[in-house]
């Protein structure tokens, strides 16, 4: 997707701060952190959201979570804990029409941080 920023991430047009990648997931630190880790991991198949995964796409969902696990245990989350969260659509507040999964860790969250 052209107009994409994740897009371009992806493609190396614009740069990023790269924590993780392999053939089919990619994930960065997010330019804006929310806590002291933030990080981004999306696919690297352009999708807008979770309601536009399609069959066959579970393979690939499965893949970002294994991803998730690997970065959790390289930056040691995995160990004080870590959120995982996807907004989907307006309410939800999704800013970047391209998938995305928020790896939010480092110090303790309340109930309302989402
Ligand atoms: P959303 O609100 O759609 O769930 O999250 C989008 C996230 O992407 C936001 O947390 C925002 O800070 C992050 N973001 C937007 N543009 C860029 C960018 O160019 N680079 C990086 N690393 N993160 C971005
Ligand atoms: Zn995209």
């Amino acid at each position: 997707m052209d107009d994409c920023i994740f897009c371009k991430i992806i493609n190396r047009d614009i740069p990023s701060d790269i924590v993780y990648e392999n053939e089919n997931v990619l994930a960065f630190k997010d330019i804006t952190p929310q806590m002291p880790i933030h990080i981004l991991v999306i696919p690297k198949k352009h999708i807008e959201s979770i309601v536009d995964l399609k069959d066959g796409d579970e393979i690939l969902v499965g893949k970002i979570f294994t991803a998730i696990n690997k970065i959790a245990k390289d930056t040691g989350i995995d160990k004080t804990g870590f959120r995982v969260i996807s907004n989907c659509g307006e309410d939800a507040g999704q800013t970047v029409k391209h998938l995305h999964f928020h790896i939010l860790a480092g110090e303790k969250m309340g109930a309302d941080i989402i």
